[in-house]
């Protein structure tokens, strides 16, 4: 399944170049009273959830995605949790450029450890990057985000690829500067998840697809998730050896080489194979 929320926070699902609207069929989710529930409601109970979404498509409307604006497919994810430097070529060009690594030393993800964004910084395509601190750097990192659908404690590289719900594109946008990653990668609208999110029974091997990124039309990064240092399981399995992931948790899995400076007036258009394609505006805030 294709799965989307697009608009007045409708939920849709995706058919080639149209979407049905499928919202009707979250009637069986459990109405949440305070304290809210650890886990994105939709993504816990999306197996559920699967066959009431198909039977709802059969007689939603089609609408052209052309007509569509897509929010992120995970409302409330608990954590974004973000790989550093999990690309070689992008460890290298980080390492002689100042204007990425600001006197810093570039560790490794071995020495680095795995860094969260702030779930506030979350957004769709549609609405856009709003750039602050525009007296500096801000750059743009494409990467494959992974959504967990099952609770993972301490979970083997054998079992990782089993706690995975789906996967989408995801931008982790970046202010360089002196301080910590978590604060310069928080910034509201610096984690862009879309345009959907493609069931992992669609992708047959996550560890094989292309992944590129244009700004204006000019290519910037490009590149293939079998580059990664740091393969998916891995990913996963060290960060639950930390924290327990929870369904709809999404983890960015790092980006490869080729990142660079956006500006009000830009637009980032983002692909990963297997997923689709997103069209980004950048504005200043
Ligand atoms: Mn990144």
């Amino acid at each position: 399944m294709r799965l989307c929320r697009f608009g007045d926070d409708r939920l849709g699902l995706v058919e080639g170049d149209i979407v049905r609207d499928v919202t009707a069929a979250l009637d069986v989710l459990p109405a949440h009273r305070y304290p809210l529930p650890k886990a994105d409601p939709l993504i816990a109970n999306l197996e559920r959830l699967r066959p009431r979404l198909l039977a709802a498509a059969k007689s939603a409307p089609a609408v052209p995605i052309r007509d569509l604006a897509f929010l992120s497919p995970v409302a409330n994810p608990g954590k974004i949790v973000a790989a550093p430097v999990n690309y070689k070529k992008h460890i290298d060009e980080a390492r002689v450029d100042p204007g990425i690594h600001y006197q810093k030393q570039i560790a490794t993800i071995e020495q680095a450890g795995l860094f969260l964004k702030a779930t506030s910084s979350v957004v769709g395509p549609s609405e856009g990057i709003a750039i602050r601190h525009g007296d500096r750097r801000n750059d743009h990192e494409v990467e494959l985000g992974v959504v967990i659908g099952k609770p993972a404690d301490r979970v083997s590289r054998d079992e990782a690829l089993g706690h995975i719900a789906a996967y989408c594109i995801g931008l982790d946008m970046t202010v360089r500067g002196p301080e910590d990653r978590s604060l310069r990668k928080s910034v509201d609208s610096y984690t862009v998840l879309g345009p959907w999110m493609v069931t992992a029974d669609e992708i047959a091997d996550p560890a094989n697809l292309d992944l590129s990124l244009t700004v204006n039309g000019e290519a910037r990064q490009s590149s293939n998730t079998r580059e990664l240092i740091f393969d998916i399981p891995k990913l996963i399995s060290w960060a639950s050896s930390f924290y327990t992931l929870m369904p709809g948790d999404v983890l960015l899995t790092g980006t490869p080489e080729g990142v660079g400076p956006v500006v009000p007036g830009d637009v980032i258009e983002a692909t990963v194979e297997g997923i689709g394609a997103m069209k980004v505006a950048v504005r200043a805030a």
